[in-house]
């Protein structure tokens, strides 16, 4: 660990907001009781979703695959503990929308008894791309909230080449504190995961980014750093503002570098994980353990004893708030996610999954229902406070017009919904639900698009393939004529040619017929006898 004090830059916009951690960190983070029942997603990342990999009835134990991997952006799903599968159907989960998926359901039988697993401590020895491979085995994905299957990003395959990985720990959104929980109390499997992580990506270094209002869990990650002696690991508080958590945002501050719109950090040699990602990648390596719990939040007013729980995925919530002590009389909205950037539940019957944070029981005073939208006074209070540069209004007018192709000419997609323009906006308009309709519908377009492209091409395709298979029709059918036209004539010349005969026998016999003398003549011959006369045949 360097002692030096690393330069700093700045992100457009922000805000500062009570941050209202305190009331989660008080204590430990404590497991959970072994719910009864599991419900388990098969899509829980970005990308192609698991496809069922068990039978209902089928016994499962702790860490067995139940949800394989389909494609390449995709992870595999884990049993979070043993038991019965006792369905699979479609169940509600957590989503804006309010969507169902398809869930593996288990009985837990109580016993949490594990699949044999595979430690591989001496990761060194490993090739990145074998290392990458236990990662995605390990169905780790983001655990920052974007869920992305992590190995993905560990794949240094450009020819950038990445000089820099980022670790984190900044966790800027109100109430949230699982991370600055994690890295208190895991520090030494963070700086581990790191070491693999760098590993993986053929990394020169790693910046831990914590926000500066976390003095334990910065001193625990220096303490962890000091013993591993690993000087290419570097811990560098950042600023509080929020979102410095952003990925683009925490890039920016520890390395001046702007990722380029609609690209990636990559482009730029610097990939991005999440402090508890780099715990999970730690246990797939040092005790082959794959991905089947992470640390939740439980906060706000409307819940008994707010606190930081490492939850099994496939926890119903309402498991999760009932360890908690239940809700208080106060509660009055359930929000997957902080208040700025999480969305609301409608029940608590949802399950717990790979990207779930943070469970937010608020209280009317923490989530008050918002005022009546007004008209747009095109004030710019939106745009001085935009992380990412943008301009709030026009998305929000275009979006609301449904101009598809204008709003993204205004950069849509590289708007992060943090929510800090809608927080600002006198007029109190709900501006990222509009981002959230534009980029659903504009999926929506794509997706309509490419289901037309393929279904034109598959049209194209057959009309060509009809047309080339009545072309080799035609063509053979040519050919038979011409060979019967060929055997035709010859059976033709053949006949001719009989019949010709034919008509010379015929000819030769007439002549014979006709001929004045058909016996022999035998004056001539008793003229011109052939041999000596036999005197005694004379008469
Ligand atoms: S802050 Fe609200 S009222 Fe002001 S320009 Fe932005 S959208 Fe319009
Ligand atoms: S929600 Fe989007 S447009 Fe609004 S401030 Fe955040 S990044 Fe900018």
């Amino acid at each position: 660990m360097t002692n030096h004090t690393p330069q700093l830059w700045r992100f457009h916009g922000g805000l500062h907001l009570a941050p209202n951690k305190a009331q989660s960190t008080h204590a430990p983070i404590a497991s959970m009781p072994l719910p009864t029942r599991l419900i388990i997603p098969l899509q829980q990342h970005i990308g192609t979703s698991a496809e069922v990999g068990v039978e209902i009835g089928a016994h499962v134990l702790k860490g067995q695959v139940i949800g394989r991997a389909v494609g390449y952006v995709s992870a595999p799903i884990h049993a979070p503990s043993s038991g019965t599968v006792v369905e699979i159907a479609e169940r509600p989960i957590p989503h804006p929308s309010g969507m169902s998926a398809t869930c593996i359901v288990i009985d837990t039988d109580g016993r949490d008894e594990w699949t044999p697993v595979q430690a591989c401590p001496d990761y060194q020895s490993l090739d990145p791309s074998a290392l990458r491979n236990r990662i995605r085995e390990a169905g780790i994905v983001g655990l920052g909230g974007a869920g992305f299957p992590a190995f993905i990003k560990l794949n240094p395959a450009s020819a950038h080449g990445v000089d820099t990985l980022i670790l984190n720990g900044a966790e800027c959104e109100p109430y949230i504190a699982c991370d600055d929980m994690l890295m208190r109390e895991r520090a030494d499997a963070i700086v581990r995961g790191a070491q693999i992580m760098r590993h993986a990506l053929l990394a020169k270094r790693c910046l831990i980014g914590i926000e500066d209002n976390k003095p334990e869990a910065f001193a625990a990650l220096a303490q962890a750093i000091r013993q591993c002696s690993d000087t290419g690991i570097e811990i560098v508080p950042v600023p509080t503002i929020y979102p410095a958590g952003g990925e683009k945002q925490l890039i920016k501050v520890l390395t001046g570098k702007e990722v380029p719109s609609g690209g990636l950090p990559l482009e730029i040699g610097v990939i991005c994980h999440n402090v508890a990602t780099a715990v999970a990648v730690d246990a797939a390596l040092n005790q082959g353990r794959p991905l089947l719990s992470r640390v939740v939040t439980v906060a706000g007013a409307g819940v008994r004893t707010p606190c930081n729980l490492d939850v099994l995925v496939g926890t119903p919530v309402s498991a999760v708030i009932a360890a908690c002590g239940g809700y208080t009389d106060d509660a009055k909205r359930l929000i997957m996610g902080g208040p700025m950037m999480g969305f609301t539940l409608d029940n608590d019957a949802v399950p717990i999954v790979k990207t779930s944070n943070c469970i937010l029981v608020a209280a009317a005073a923490e989530a008050p229902d918002p005022p009546p939208a007004l008209p747009c006074i095109r004030c710019g209070a939106c745009a001085e406070v935009c992380p990412a540069l943008l301009l709030p209004q026009q998305l929000y007018w275009h979006s609301r017009a449904k101009e598809f192709d204008k709003v993204q000419d205004y950069r849509l997609f590289d708007c992060i919904e943090c929510g800090c323009c809608a927080y600002v906006c006198p007029s109190h308009i709900p501006l990222v639900q509009y981002y959230r309709y534009a980029k659903t519908e504009i999926w929506a377009q794509e997706r309509d698009k490419r289901k037309a492209d393929l279904a034109r091409q598959r049209h194209e395709f057959r009309l060509q393939r009809q047309q080339r298979d009545k072309a080799e029709r035609d063509a053979r059918m040519q050919q038979k004529k011409a060979a019967l036209n060929s055997g035709g004539n010859q059976d033709a010349r053949q006949k001719a040619a009989i019949q010709a005969a034919l008509q010379r026998v015929k000819e030769k016999q007439l002549g014979a017929a006709n001929a004045p003398e058909a016996r022999p003549d035998r004056s001539k011959d008793e003229e011109h006898p052939t041999g000596p006369v036999d005197p005694s045949q004379s008469r």
